[in-house]
Order: structure tokens, then C-alpha cells, then sequence
């Protein structure tokens, strides 16, 4: 499998080539030349398989450059029952990623799939914990080093963290605002003792630590020379682990393979919805894919009237489903490219209206007017009282304690049930990671799982530098020069 950029760039790369790195050289993003089409027999051969079976076998068709012999080892290890035990202690079942029916509405039911059983309580552990295990196995191979070095304000620093601890080859700097982020978010990242996890809190606020990184990795030079590398969300192995679930999410909603599935998908940057479509397109019989947004409905906005525009900072709001709030939605390219027939050109010409202008609008042409018969997409946008209600409804009606993005997608889906169809909810984020919202909607505390019972009386390890971006150059040096 070659990939291309969605602007046109095509060097001939391959997986590993792509793994470590960003952007595609012409500021686009990565995808497959093509997607690989499942047949009716494939389908039904994967019906009974594991989660790291499944995975194996969807991410052999993207991935040529690793022997089958070694890729099958690595994904097992990576999705195995030991490393996924967070399912809340009622439901505790084997399963990377289980369904949970919650009942009947409209015949038809609704499901939640457990996403968030993973390290840190949330669904970006399903691919950060993969690109742990590649990035270990493909510098090894070349006898390189990678430093990682990123901002965080919670999710994805710690999904990060989590999955390259202990791996050889790899560092991970991460910068947190000190003192702004919740206790257990906190104690989820700080209490991390291993070597290789360097937490640098800095005096200020997140976007101060999010100028740093930026910084540092426009000085090229220092960045050639101290290997610094990103895990952002745009990484298309991330997009390519999250294919995995929406066939074992739906093989677990079906009884056969004549049926068809909605999702709902709580969404920011488009990377997990992204992964949806991309099922969608390898033939898994998907027939809607709801995209729900909160306050920050960039997406939404596009998908109703056909205008994608990006909001400023001061546009973008923070909400009660924070891991949401987006400006802009950083991996939608990768869908226009395939809506606009994979003509990168038109695809270059979009995001550069994006760039100078801050938007642009396809309402009224074809291209528009395919996007719910001939990809599946529909979308809806939820505010925090929606948020709050949809939480007290699903807890009064099923018992069920959902977090805050859940409740957005709970929220929407509710908008697009129909007869005969399962809806099925993707479940991004355990409730026990936003306290303080639960606690508003339902005047109690959420369950923890056991590994993160008292995190927050446990030793921490954190540096604190300076809100100065020479600061951080001469400690990630200086941490570099004691390991090498
Ligand atoms: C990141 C995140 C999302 C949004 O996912 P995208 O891939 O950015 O669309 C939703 N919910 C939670 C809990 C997240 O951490």
C-alpha cells in the first residue's frame, strides 16, 4: 500500500515512511492511495474474531512494509484483555471495546461501545496504545531516536504518556499549564515515575505551552538535531487503529451481515469519524455516520448548510465536554479530498480559501449534495444543559453513568433513530474523568475503576521550568545528552 497527500504530493511512501512523521511536505495530510474493499466473504470470516485478530487483519491491508509475522505480534500485544481491564466493575467483560445495549426507543436499539477501558479512562488510548508499539518497533529498526514533545490540557498528553512509557528509543516531553488542569488529570500524568516521561509543568496558561512546542519545532535545526517528533492527531496511524472498532462495534450490534449500523460519534478533530467513514468506504454496511458536536460546531455547521468555517481563538468556547472544543477540525481534509473525488487540486484550493479567508462554502454544488446518500453523513450539536439532560436521562432510564462527550453523541442520536436500525453510540471517555459535571447533573460522584482509586495521593514526577522556549531547548538537551 502507497500513500499520497490530499494535495497531491506523492512520493511513493509507504507506512513506515509516514509513521513518524506530520504533514505530507506540501502542507496536506496522508492517506491510502485507495481503501481496500472487503468482500461479502471476508466480512462474514471476521464476524468471530478478537480484537487484535480484527485489528491485525484490517491494518494488514494498510501496511506493507512490516513482515505479517512481526505486525501480528506487536498488535496483539498492544490489544490484549490486561491493558484495556477499565470497564466499569458492573460490566466487566473480556472485551476490548464491549457493547452495552441500553434498550429500546423508536424499534430500534440504542448501544453505547466502550471505547474508554484503556489507561487513561479515554478512547485515544485505542490508538495512542498502538502507536506506542510502532514507534518502538520502526526506530528500533532504523536505529533511531524520536523526542516527543507536545502541549496538553489533559486528553491526549496522557494518552501519550501512557503509551510510551517504558519504550525503548522514545521520550516524551509534555507541557502542562502548572496548576490548571483538574487533580486527576494531574495525578493521571504526573504519577508516571518512568524514565523516559519528562512532565514540565510551566508557569501560564495552555496556549503559553502550545507557543513553546511551536516554537521549538520551527527552529529546524535544533530539531534535526535532537530528534523532535509530534503525536498529533492528524498522525494517520492513529486514524487507521480506529477503523478497527467500528467493525467490532458492529458485528457486536448484528446478528448478520444483511443488517445495518448507525454510529454516532462525539467529535472535535475528526480523527475518530474520520476512521468511520473509512469503514464506510471499505464496504462495512454503516448507514449513518451522525457527527455530534458541542458548543464548538464547526463540523456541524459544515454538514447542515456546506460552509466550513474556522473560528478564532476567542470564537472557540470551553465547554463541560472540553476534549471538544475545537477551533478548527484538523483531519477533515482527509474527508473533502475523497468528497471532491480525490482531486487534490480542488482540495489545495479549498484550504487555501481556509488560510487567507477563514472559510469556504461548497452549498450548491454536487459535491454537497452527495454527502448524506452517498457517505452516510448527518450531524447535530448539543449545549450543556442538553448535556446535562442527556446524562440524567440515561442514568434515570438505564442506569448507566455517561461523561460529558458521550452525553453530546446520547444527545444527537437520539435526532436520528429509525425503525430497524441500531444506533450505536461511541463511548469516548469514562465519566469518572469529569467530576465536577457529573456531580452538577446528577448530585453524585461517578465509580472509579480501581486503577485510578487515590491516583491522587501518589508520588509525582513533574519539572518546572519557566514559560521560556530556551528553557525547554537546554532541559530536553540536557536530558538527551544523560541518555545517550
Ligand atoms: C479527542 C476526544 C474527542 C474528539 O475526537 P476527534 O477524533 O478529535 O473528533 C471526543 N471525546 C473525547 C473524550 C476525546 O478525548
Amino acid at each position: 500500500m502507497k500513500y499520497i497527500s490530499t494535495r497531491g504530493h506523492a512520493a511513493n511512501e509507504q507506512f513506515c515512511d509516514i509513521l513518524l512523521g506530520g504533514l505530507a511536505p506540501d502542507g496536506g495530510l496522508y492517506l491510502p492511495e485507495h481503501y481496500p474493499k472487503i468482500s461479502k466473504e471476508e466480512l462474514a470470516s471476521m464476524r468471530h474474531l478478537s480484537y487484535a485478530e480484527l485489528a491485525f487483519s484490517i491494518f494488514s491491508k494498510f501496511v506493507s512494509d512490516i513482515a505479517p509475522e512481526e505486525l501480528a505480534p506487536l498488535v496483539s500485544k498492544t490489544y490484549a484483555p490486561q491493558v484495556f481491564i477499565n470497564a466499569r466493575p458492573s460490566q466487566w467483560i473480556e472485551d476490548i471495546t464491549p457493547l452495552t445495549v441500553l434498550g429500546q426507543e423508536k424499534n430500534t436499539s440504542l448501544s453505547l461501545l466502550g471505547l474508554s477501558n484503556g489507561p487513561t479512562l479515554a478512547f485515544k488510548d485505542m490508538a495512542m496504545q498502538l502507536l506506542g508499539s510502532l514507534f518502538e518497533y520502526v526506530l528500533h529498526k532504523r536505529g533511531q531516536t524520536l523526542n516527543i514533545l507536545g502541549a496538553t490540557s489533559g486528553d491526549t498528553g496522557s494518552a501519550a504518556e501512557y503509551a510510551m512509557r517504558g519504550k525503548q528509543g522514545v521520550n516524551v516531553f509534555m507541557l502542562t499549564p502548572k496548576g490548571k488542569m483538574s487533580p486527576f488529570q494531574t495525578a493521571q500524568m504526573y504519577s508516571l515515575q518512568d524514565e523516559n516521561i519528562f512532565n514540565i509543568a510551566i508557569e501560564g496558561v495552555f496556549d503559553d505551552a502550545q507557543d513553546i512546542v511551536k516554537a521549538v519545532s520551527n527552529d529546524h535545526a535544533y530539531k534535526a538535531e535532537h530528534h523532535i517528533g509530534t503525536v498529533n492527531s492528524i498522525n494517520w496511524a492513529r486514524v487507521m487503529a480506529q477503523v478497527v472498532y467500528y467493525f467490532k462495534g458492529y458485528f457486536a450490534a448484528t446478528k448478520s451481515n444483511d443488517e445495518k449500523v448507525s454510529f454516532t460519534v462525539p467529535s472535535g478533530n475528526f480523527g475518530n469519524v474520520c476512521a468511520g467513514h473509512i469503514a464506510r468506504q471499505m464496504g462495512l454496511p454503516i448507514e449513518k455516520l451522525v457527527v455530534a458536536t458541542n458548543e464548538n460546531n464547526v463540523l456541524d455547521e459544515f454538514f447542515k448548510t456546506g460552509v466550513y468555517r474556522v473560528r478564532s481563538a476567542n470564537d472557540t468556547h470551553h465547554t463541560s465536554s472540553p476534549s471538544m472544543d475545537i477551533s478548527k477540525a484538523s483531519n477533515f481534509e482527509r474527508f473533502m479530498f475523497d468528497l471532491m473525488g480525490r482531486d487534490a487540486e480542488k482540495t489545495r484550493q479549498l484550504f487555501k480559501q481556509v488560510e487567507q479567508t477563514g472559510q469556504f462554502d461548497i452549498s450548491g454544488t454536487p459535491e454537497f449534495a452527495k454527502i448524506r446518500a452517498r457517505y452516510g453523513f448527518v450531524s447535530g450539536s448539543s449545549t450543556h444543559n442538553q448535556r446535562l439532560q442527556a446524562i440524567r436521562e440515561v442514568y434515570k432510564d438505564y442506569k448507566q453513568i455517561i461523561d460529558p462527550h458521550t452525553a453530546d453523541g446520547v444527545f444527537v442520536a437520539y435526532q436520528y433513530l429509525e425503525a430497524g436500525i441500531p444506533m450505536v453510540v461511541l463511548e469516548t471517555a469514562q465519566a469518572a474523568k469529569f467530576e465536577a459535571t457529573i456531580e452538577e447533573a446528577l448530585g453524585i460522584k461517578p465509580p472509579r475503576p480501581d486503577s485510578s482509586k487515590g491516583i491522587e495521593s501518589l508520588p509525582q514526577r513533574v519539572f518546572d521550568l519557566p514559560n521560556s522556549v530556551d528553557a525547554i531547548k537546554q532541559f530536553i538537551h540536557a536530558q538527551t545528552q544523560n541518555h545517550a
